[in-house]
């Protein structure tokens, strides 16, 4: 396959919480030269059919893809599935099980806001959320940015969303083998998604990676929206050292709060093997 193939393996649609729906994302990447594209829902694969009729409409080719919550290490990880059997039983359980707390948290979270004055943010939250199964921090950081308390959406993270503030509630999520085996078990390939995010101690990446592998992970995202470009340069070491595959994808959620448009990240360097090299029979 061509190595320099302008491929976008992470994005958001109003299924989880992008602004965009399926239709317009495939558009979108269309528009902007994306060659392969795979939309990456939070815990849901519900956007899947119509991703790939899209993708199809546009002449685009596809891979189905998830990024999946998981609890290591008393963090959040995300975990990208791609190029997996969407109607596999496993994984659909498996994801409709993660997001089952979404919304008592979603209301444990909506007191937390209200101790500090913020009132009815459960409900503004809501009406943000184009899936009420996937109400996530993303729908309250809208809601409060139109409420005018917040300028942007990072600066609600900042002050309410992460830990310690007023709007942060814990959660447990699934286990890393959990999602590394649905994915696998479906056919597909799992991902560590944007590694440089979590702010984990070298040992903990460590046992983070060597777990990943043990259980059946074999990519690593290099190139991802979330990485600054000494980040990707740390990752594609990563990459080799752990013997992973690298994949590239923007993290889009909206076209006005995304930095990193569709299709528009720098090329995987050439030294690490692109994810859709393991997953050639999986594009459609
Ligand atoms: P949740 O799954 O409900 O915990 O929400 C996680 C989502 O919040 C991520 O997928 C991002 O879209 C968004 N997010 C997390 N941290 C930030 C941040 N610092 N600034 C903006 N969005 C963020
Ligand atoms: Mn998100
Ligand atoms: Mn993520
Ligand atoms: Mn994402």
């Amino acid at each position: 396959m061509e190595p320099l193939l302008n491929a976008d393996l992470h994005c958001h649609s109003v299924v989880s919480d992008g602004t965009l729906t399926p239709e317009a994302l495939a558009a979108r990447a269309k528009a902007n030269g994306v060659q392969l594209w795979a939309l990456t829902d939070h815990d849901e694969i519900g956007g899947q059919d119509r991703a790939i009729a899209a993708a199809k409409a546009h002449d685009l080719k596809y891979l189905t893809g998830v990024e999946i919550s998981i609890t290591f290490a008393g963090k959040t990880v995300h975990i990208v599935g791609l190029g997996f059997d969407h109607t596999q039983t496993d994984m659909v359980q498996g994801l409709r099980n993660t997001r089952g707390g979404r919304g008592e948290r979603a209301k444990e979270m909506s007191e937390g806001l209200s101790k500090v004055g913020i009132h009815g943010a459960y409900e503004g939250a809501l009406k943000f959320a184009g899936n009420h199964e996937l109400i996530s921090r993303t729908h309250f950081a809208r809601f409060l940015v139109e409420s005018g308390v917040c300028k942007d959406t990072s600066e609600v993270f900042r002050k309410y969303l992460t830990e310690n503030k007023p709007g942060f509630v814990p959660h447990r999520w699934a286990s890393l083998e959990n999602a590394v085996k649905w994915i696998t078990h479906a056919g597909g390939v799992a991902v560590i998604a944007h590694p440089a995010r979590y702010g984990f101690t070298a040992n903990e990446e460590y046992a983070l990676f060597t777990e990943f592998k043990n259980h059946g992970g074999r990519a690593v995202e290099v190139l991802t929206g979330s990485h600054t470009s000494a980040e990707a340069l740390r990752y594609a070491d990563t990459a080799l050292e752990f013997e992973l595959a690298a994949s590239r994808g923007s993290d889009f959620h909206s076209p006005d709060e995304s930095h990193t448009d569709l299709g528009t990240l720098p090329w995987l360097p050439g030294k690490l093997t692109p994810v859709w090299e393991l997953l050639s029979d999986r594009i459609q």
